[in-house]
Parts: structure tokens; sequence; C-alpha cells
């Protein structure tokens, strides 16, 4: 029998600071701690990473999930867990998961998250474990295959400039290397035809061809020279275009191979939410014999799965994919090369029509202008890949020469560009699909994205026991909201396998080992406009002022949050009149250079947009005032959130709370925690937005914000804001 937890306890009845309002958020059961002995292992080897690590401390949050993980590991049950910074929750989940025994994929949202896993908390994990145990844990990350160097392309571009070499020998006048494609006529719009790499772009493929000579152990290019994208871009291959390593000449020493079969025998994995997603609905999953799955940073999830699980059309990529064919088509075949000339002027026909497309949701056909060329590259993509095909059946070896190997690989994107068209033209209630124009370039694109993603989600993980964390996980003490988008309330029956999935799950806050109240102080000014109608630009004035004011308070000090970019340069643009303190400006360096920057110059302002919301981490007295200019709603027209509230309305829910305000909560969350990163730091938060105060959905993100101590009194905080200045200057 299933024991029924009480409300307002976790299954583990554990004190902890904050706990579940009430019982909707938690499953009708939960399942009892049945690995005593794994739980048991998990705080051992947390206590001697702790011990063996002198940065590490004690902290009784991280024991809890630790304990928690360590339960779920050994459960059919899926466990969201909160925890708050600082709580050291990367520490918990990774000895929860190898203390209970279990291979574990650990998600995390971005490259670099994973990287940093990798490099600092896997680490000491295994040194824990190899000295309790004597053993090696063996840990690897996976990235999705356009990080690592491609052999075969590098082999080709050798191959090229040995070709430039012999006609340089005898032409007077050599010409630089040109490394984009031949465009057979007609060509597309002008804007979009490939260019020769300009001579900086040559020194840094150079530079990368060099370490490759070097015979590096990974490929991964966090390991390489720094260069550009379009640079990279030239010596990697996506899934699409590898033609598979049984088959492809480089296979053997494949790098972004080696990687996947260290990841496949690993005990940890570490891998981002975008490959995760692929891996989820491949046909040859990499890891759907782990014991348990570990999602960090939930709260971006959705996001992911939307984009890895939809498609994309755009200018640039239809006349990449489609001229490479085009030149990878063989001369002797007069067929072919026809079919791919037709499939190079339709692409250029889609190209010109997605110009005149308005940014728009289309629920039904596309503009017949459109849907007719759209229709026809459709279908000869997909008869030139089964060209392709016959051409690479009739070579029939085992391993392809070059030329083959190219072949198979423009097949496999051709395939999937077929595929992506059909998705992105085809009515169909399971997806939306929208039109937009792109910031860059100005180019329309056509996108589709799955309505929903929970359920397949939930489907896809099947019975592999699931946590999933984040220090933003519920809103307003209510983890029903991140439940229902990764599909564990009323999950599917079965897994695609048959396996049953357990139609419970549990949600816990370990709450966060700073004291929220007496470290923060919470400003929203009442007396200020509102951000919409005809206050709104009042409202910007305003905020200009109060920005002003406080900022000179602080001594600079200030990491100030905006909603969109014009918003943060106009932002520093006026400090750099008004004040004399340094304004470092999102944008103007990247983003990891920008945090030392601001890290280092403890009385600069940093003006930042939403890339920066999440994942900066500055300790100590630089960051002791974080202002925001608004609450950050996603913009209302944005087709997909548009149509998710439409559909959640029609359901009888409420679209506007469930799309626009939840995500609000913790983004604003996520924005008001970058000021409380360690026990020592004081400081303020100030929200210059007054609908917190006079709408109804105020209040509610309110309580999903930390506990900060909350005030309207604009001359308390500025005297507060001077008291630390001082006591830091
Ligand atoms: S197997 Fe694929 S990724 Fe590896 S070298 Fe060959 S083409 Fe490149």
């Amino acid at each position: 029998m299933p024991h029924v937890c009480e409300p307002g306890t976790d299954p583990y009845g554990a004190p902890g600071d904050r706990r579940l309002p009430d019982s909707r958020a938690m499953g009708e059961t939960c399942a009892v701690p049945n690995s005593a002995n794994g739980q048991k292992q998990a705080l051992r080897l947390l206590d001697e990473v702790v011990a063996g690590h002198s940065n590490a401390e004690d902290r009784p949050q991280q024991h809890e999930m630790t304990k928690l993980v360590a339960a779920a590991a050994g459960s059919r049950e899926p466990l969201i867990v909160q925890a708050g910074t600082g709580t050291g929750k990367s520490l918990a989940y990774l000895c929860g998961a190898v203390g209970a025994g279990s291979s574990v994929v650990v998600s995390t949202a971005t490259r670099q998250l994973s990287d940093q896993l990798l490099n600092s908390d896997v680490p000491l994990v295994a040194d824990a474990v190899r000295t309790l145990d004597g053993r090696i844990l063996a840990a690897a990350s996976l990235k999705g295959r356009t990080n690592y160097v491609c052999l075969a392309k590098v082999d080709e571009i050798h191959r090229l400039e040995a070709r430039a070499n012999e006609s340089a020998a005898s032409e007077p006048e050599p010409e630089a290397l040109d490394l984009g494609i031949e465009i057979p006529a007609p060509v597309v719009v002008e804007e979009d035809k490939p260019r020769r790499p300009n001579s900086q772009d040559l020194r840094a493929l150079n530079e990368l061809l060099e370490w490759v000579d070097t015979k590096p152990r990974s490929g991964d290019r966090i390991d390489a020279p720094a260069v550009p994208d379009k640079v990279w871009a030239q010596v990697s291959t996506d899934t699409a275009g590898c033609p598979g390593a049984r088959v492809c000449a480089f296979g053997e020493d494949c790098l972004a191979e080696l990687a996947r079969a260290k990841a496949r025998t690993a005990d940890v994995v570490i891998v981002n939410h975008a490959l995760l997603a692929q891996d989820l609905i491949s046909p040859n999953p990499l890891f759907d014999d782990r014991d348990l799955l570990v999602i960090d940073e939930v709260h971006e999830l959705q996001d992911y799965l939307s984009s890895a699980w939809g498609a994309e059309v755009f200018p640039g990529s239809l006349d990449r994919i489609v001229t490479n064919a085009a030149r990878r088509a063989p001369k002797s075949r007069q067929p072919v090369v026809d079919k791919a000339f037709a499939a190079v002027g339709d692409a250029a026909i889609v190209a010109q029509e997605l110009t005149n497309l308005p940014a728009q949701r289309w629920e039904g056909e596309l503009p017949a202008s459109l849907a007719g060329p759209l229709e026809s590259l459709e279908r000869r993509a997909g008869e030139l890949a089964k060209s392709f095909d016959d051409i690479v059946r009739e070579a029939g070896t085992e391993a392809m020469d070059a030329n083959t190997a190219a072949l198979q690989s423009a097949r496999g994107q051709l395939q999937e560009l077929a595929a992506a068209i059909n998705l992105v033209r085809t009515p169909n209630a399971a997806f939306v699909r929208w039109s937009a124009v792109e910031r860059d370039g100005g180019a329309v694109v056509l996108r589709a994205a799955p309505l929903t993603v929970g359920r397949t989600f939930r489907e896809r993980v099947g019975s592999r026991a699931l946590v999933a964390t984040s220090a933003t996980a519920c809103v307003a003490g209510d983890f029903l909201p991140l439940a229902e988008s990764i599909g564990l309330v009323h999950p599917p029956a079965q897994a695609p396998d048959g396996e049953p999935l357990a139609q419970n799950w549990h949600g816990v806050d370990v709450g966060s080992p700073f004291d929220y109240e007496k470290q923060a102080i919470l400003y929203i000014p009442d007396d200020i406009p509102e951000p919409v109608g005809k206050e709104r630009a009042d409202h910007t004035a305003a905020v200009l002022d109060e920005l002003t004011e406080l900022v000179e308070a602080a001594g600079g000090r200030t990491l100030a949050l905006f909603t969109t970019t014009a918003a943060a340069r106009n932002a520093a643009d006026h400090l750099r009149q008004k004040t004399t303190h340094v304004i470092l400006e999102h944008g103007e360096l990247p983003p990891a250079v920008l945090a030392e920057e601001f890290a280092e110059d403890e009385t600069s302002v940093l003006c930042a947009t939403m890339g920066m919301w999440a994942g900066l981490n500055v300790v100590g007295p630089a960051c002791t005032l974080v202002v925001i200019d608004k609450i950050p709603f996603a913009p209302m027209d944005d087709p997909l959130s548009a149509a998710r509230r439409a559909n959640i309305d029609a359901h009888g829910g409420n679209g506007f709370k469930e799309v626009f305000v939840n995500h609000a909560a913790l983004m604003l969350t996520q924005g008001a925690g970058r000021l409380i990163r360690h026990r020592e730091d004081k400081g303020v938060v100030a929200i210059l937005d007054p609908r917190l105060h006079t709408r109804g959905y105020g209040q509610l993100i309110l309580r999903t914000l930390p506990p900060m101590w909350r005030t309207t009194d604009r001359d308390l905080v500025l005297a507060a804001l001077r008291r630390l200045g001082q006591a830091t200057a």
C-alpha cells in the first residue's frame, strides 16, 4: 500500500525552510522511500565531498535534497525539487544518484552549464567515490555533433586547398581559397549568397586546422581556439550531414563518435536540454537504458523541447542545402543534375516569396504563391535524396570514398529539409505554425512547434526514474504548472514500449540557506507610472530617474536588468551622461567577459537584457543593487505563447495565468536571484513596476519571489544603499 503524504510535509517528514503549501503541489500518493541504503550511501558520499573540499559547506538543504534524489532513483515516481540559490543542488543530485548506485544522465539548459558541471562538481564526487570505495567513477559529457570537429570536413578542406595550390601554380594571381559553395544558376537573392571567407576568417580557420593537426583528444569546440560560428561550421557537421560512422572513411577516428562511445558506458553523463530532446525522440536513443534522468534548470525545458521537436525553414538554410546537393550531383547523371537544378530554382522562388510574407500565425494554408513552390521543393528534395540514396547503394562499398560519403551526407540534409518543409507548410492541429522576421538581417523564417510537449516528454522518459530541479520550480509555492508542462499530471498510461507509467509525482521545496528577510530589501515604488498604455513613455522616463538615483546611492555596484535591448541601451546611455561610473552594456562584449569585468570593477554598472537574467553569478559587493525595469512578460502576440494560451482557455483553464503570468513570475525570480549569491551578500532588489501592487496577478508573482523584506519607501532604500556602499568602500 502506498503511503499517503500529509499536506505540508515531504515524504520523509524531514524539516525544511519552506514546505509545500497544500496537497495540490503533490501527487495524491507518494512512494515510501524504498532505498534506505541508497540514501545512506548518498549522504556518506556528500559528507566526503564536503570534508574533502575547502569551499564546500555543510548545508541541511543539500542533505535533504541528496536523500530525496537517492530515494527517487529507486522509485518510479517522478520528483520535482525546488532548491534555492546556495543549496548546492548539483552536488546534491550527483551524490544522490551516484550514492544510490544509479547510472544517470544529467541534462542542463546550456553547454556552458554542462561544462561547469563536468569540470567543477563531477571531479569532487569522483574523488569522494575513489576515497570511499576505491572505485573510478566514469563521467562524460556529450554534446550535439556540431560541437565536434568533423575529420571528413577537415579532409575536404585539405583537398580543396591542394586543388587551389595546384591551380595557383599555373595562375599568376592566386585567389583566396573558396570554402563556400559554388552556386549554379539561377542564384538566390543577393544577401543570401555564400561569401568567400574574409582574411580574418581564413586566419581563424588556419588556427583551427593547426589545432586539429595536434590530434586533440576531444575535438570538442570548448577545447579549440575561439573562432566565429561561421568558421567553426567549416569544420563541423550536423547529424543530417553525417553519413554515419560505419560508412564514413574517418568513422573509426571520428571524434563525435568517440565522445558518444564514452558517454554510452559512463556512470554519469552530462548533456544539454537540446541534445536530450533529440535523444528522446531518436529511433536509436543513446540513453534509454539509464536508471535515472536528472533535469537541471527544468523551468527552461519546455522551450528546448518545443524548439527541438519543431522545425524552421529560412532562406539561408534552403540555399545552403540545395546548392550543396547540386554541387554533389554527379555530372555523369544528367537526370539527377536536372533535378538538383530544379530544386535550386524552387529554393530561389521560395526565398523570394518569403520576403513578401507577413509575420503571423498560420492556422490554415499558406498563401498559394508560397505554398506551391514549397510543396514543389519538398517533393524535389525528397526525390533528390532518393536518387542520391540509389547512387550510394550502387557504390555499395563498406567504407565510402569521400565523394560518395558527401553524397550520403547531402541526402540526409535533403531528407531533413523535406521533413521541415512538410511540417511548416501543412496545417496540423498538434502544431503551431508561424512566420517571423528575424532580427539579424531581417529574413523571414517559417516555424512550427508542438502545441504541447509534456505528454510526449513523459511518455519518452518511460520507466526511467526522473528528478527535475531548479531554483525556480514553483509559482507561489505551487509545483503544478511545472508538473503539467512536463506531462506529470495525467500522464499517458504507458510508455511506447508498453511499460506502465507511474501516475503520481511529488514536489519538494528544500528551501535556501540564505536568510532573505535579513539579507535583501525588495523595493517596489507605488508612485511611478505603469509600463503600459498611455503611461508607457512616462514609465520609461521614471525608470531612468529612479535608476540614476539608486545607482548613485549604491555607489555603482548595480546590475540593471531590462526586458528589451533598446531599454538597456537607453539606460546605459543615460547613466553615462548622468554618472561617473563605468557602464557596461550587454552585447558590447561576450557575456562571460562582461560578467568578469562587472565583478572586478566593484563600482561599475552592468545594463543587461534577457540573456543575463539567469546564470550571472557575482558574489560580494559588486552586485549590491539589482534594478528590474518591469515584469518580464513574454510578448502577448508571440504566436506560440498566444496559441498555448488559447488552447488552455478553450479547455476551461486560465491561459493568461498559465502561459504568461507563470513564466513572468519565474523569470522575475531568476532576475531577482542575481542579488544574493552568498550568506554574506546584502543588498536591494528594485522592481520598477507598480503593477505588482495594482494588478490581480501581482500577488501571485510576489509570492513566487524569495521572501525579501519589502518596502515602497524610496528614502529608506536610498539610505540603506548609502550605508551598504560606505561599509564596503
Ligand atoms: S562520421 Fe560523421 S562526424 Fe564523424 S568524421 Fe565522418 S562525417 Fe564527420
